[in-house]
């Protein structure tokens, strides 16, 4: 089968190679000049199917209120006259019941598991290299209120066979020595030695390169305009310079993006853009005190990743439409984060600030499967965990397209 792939994010390149190895005909168009460019470019590297517990959950509403207004806040609501944003919200508040909290939970696991398991598999077969670690990932948490809350969902991932044990703070200690410092403020934690971490923009690229390879073609600096067809079959793309490229399936991987194109067919997805912040440090040759195993300041909703001789620090989300500006008091409050944790941190210059667009669904479960129209698939809307779950979503499409039964239990929706 022809099938045209539209982006080449962490998403759309790992559905592209899947789709390949099945045998399929695959040409992949992005409008960046290469692959991995826009959200997947420098995000926080965690491979984590611990972090499954979604923004939307019990404790979600009495934090967002509590935070309404600070410029620094780790999940900061910028409420205005867009209605995007206020229907997204509406459905966020929905997905915040205890029940659905569970579902949304254990479908996030499920295939946040799988795809890590993908990955592993990808990883031995190819030999990709992108700055990758397999040394666990361990929250940590600065009060105790918080730590107690997380308990909660930390027993829910183990119960659906997630690795994610308590720890206390001395144990934290020992499993990232780093945090020796900020040891008077660590409550406790939780480790889960099956999580990884890694370049997600490396990656991406890389293998691209080996999709490339394999005979996969990549149509980059080229935006598509429009899907063409109608609600029931898509015919063609159409791109910037007029130009229609005709396929027997078409897949959107779009990310936050994914609307521009499926709104015109009357169909719209509940994506909105969480607005993500991260710092790049360069580290000093030698000691420089900076962490190997992935961190999660959860508290904070910062994560921490080494990626070779750089500390990779991202985190917090801002709903406020699309604008991707640096605000100022967010990266200075990701760097002081970072001193307060690790005082004696050695970097090189100054970090590189980054913003990107998690395609944030309420339930932080993504879009995979069939749309309306009969030949067009969706892989979209992957928010928080998009290179998490890229390998799985890529894999399991490849696998429903090509008349066979995904390989994780995921609530895989064929309708939209
Ligand atoms: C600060 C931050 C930290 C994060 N940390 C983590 C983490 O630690 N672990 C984790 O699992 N996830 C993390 N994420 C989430 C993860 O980065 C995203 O979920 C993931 O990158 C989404 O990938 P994607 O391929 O769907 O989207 P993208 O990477 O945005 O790719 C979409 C592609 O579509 C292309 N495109 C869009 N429209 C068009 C068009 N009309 N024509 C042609 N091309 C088009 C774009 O150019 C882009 O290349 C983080 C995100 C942020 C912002």
């Amino acid at each position: 089968m022809k099938v045209i792939v539209i982006g080449a994010g962490v998403v759309g390149t790992s559905t592209a190679w899947y789709l390949a190895a099945a045998g399929h005909e695959v040409t992949v168009i992005d409008r960046q000049p290469g692959a991995g460019q826009e959200t997947s470019f420098a995000n926080g590297g965690q491979i984590s199917v611990s972090h499954a517990e979604p923004w939307a959950n019990p404790q979600a509403i009495g934090k967002i209120l509590r935070w309404m207004g600070k410029e620094d806040a780790p999940l900061l609501f910028r409420w205005r006259l867009d209605p995007e944003l206020f229907r997204w919200g509406l459905r966020f508040l929905g997905e915040c019941t205890t029940a659905r909290t569970r579902a949304n939970i254990r479908a996030i696991v499920s295939l946040a598991s799988y795809s890590r398991d993908c990955l592993q598999q990808l990883r031995s077969d190819t030999g990709i290299e992108y700055d990758q670690l397999s040394r666990g990932i361990l929250h940590f948490y600065t009060d105790e209120k918080e730590y107690k809350a997380a308990g909660m969902a930390a027993d829910l991932m183990r119960d659906y066979g997630l690795d994610r044990r308590p720890v206390t703070a001395a144990e934290c200690v020992a499993i990232e020595p780093a945090l020796q410092d900020a040891r008077a403020m660590i409550v406790g934690g939780h480790y889960t030695p099956s999580d990884e971490s890694g370049d997600a923009h490396k990656f991406t690229r890389n293998l691209a390169g080996l999709a490339a390879a394999k005979g996969v073609r990549f149509l980059t600096g080229t935006p598509v305009v429009r899907l063409r067809g109608s609600r029931t079959r898509i015919e063609s793309v159409e791109l910037y310079n007029g130009e229609k490229l005709e396929a027997d399936a078409y897949v959107v991987a779009c990310g936050s993006f994914s609307n521009a194109l499926l709104s015109p067919l009357g169909l719209s997805l509940p994506i909105y853009p969480a607005k993500g912040y991260s710092a790049t440090f360069a580290l000093e040759e030698g000691e420089s005190f900076a962490p190997t195993v992935s961190l999660t300041d959860d508290g904070r909703k910062i994560v921490f990743s080494r990626l070779g001789n750089r500390l990779r620090v991202a985190g917090t989300a801002e709903m406020n439409g699309y604008g991707m500006g640096l605000n100022p008091v967010r990266c200075v409050a990701i760097a002081e984060r970072t001193r307060q944790i690790f005082p004696h941190l050695r970097t090189v210059g100054a970090p590189e600030y980054w913003t990107g667009l998690r395609p944030a669904t309420p339930s932080n479960v993504p879009f995979i499967g069939r749309a309306k129209p009969s030949n067009l698939y969706l892989n979209t809307g992957h928010g928080t965990l998009g290179w998490t779950m890229a390998c799985g979503s890529g894999k399991a499409l490849a696998d429903m397209m090509s008349g066979h039964r995904a390989e994780t239990d995921f609530p895989f929706q064929y309708r939209y």
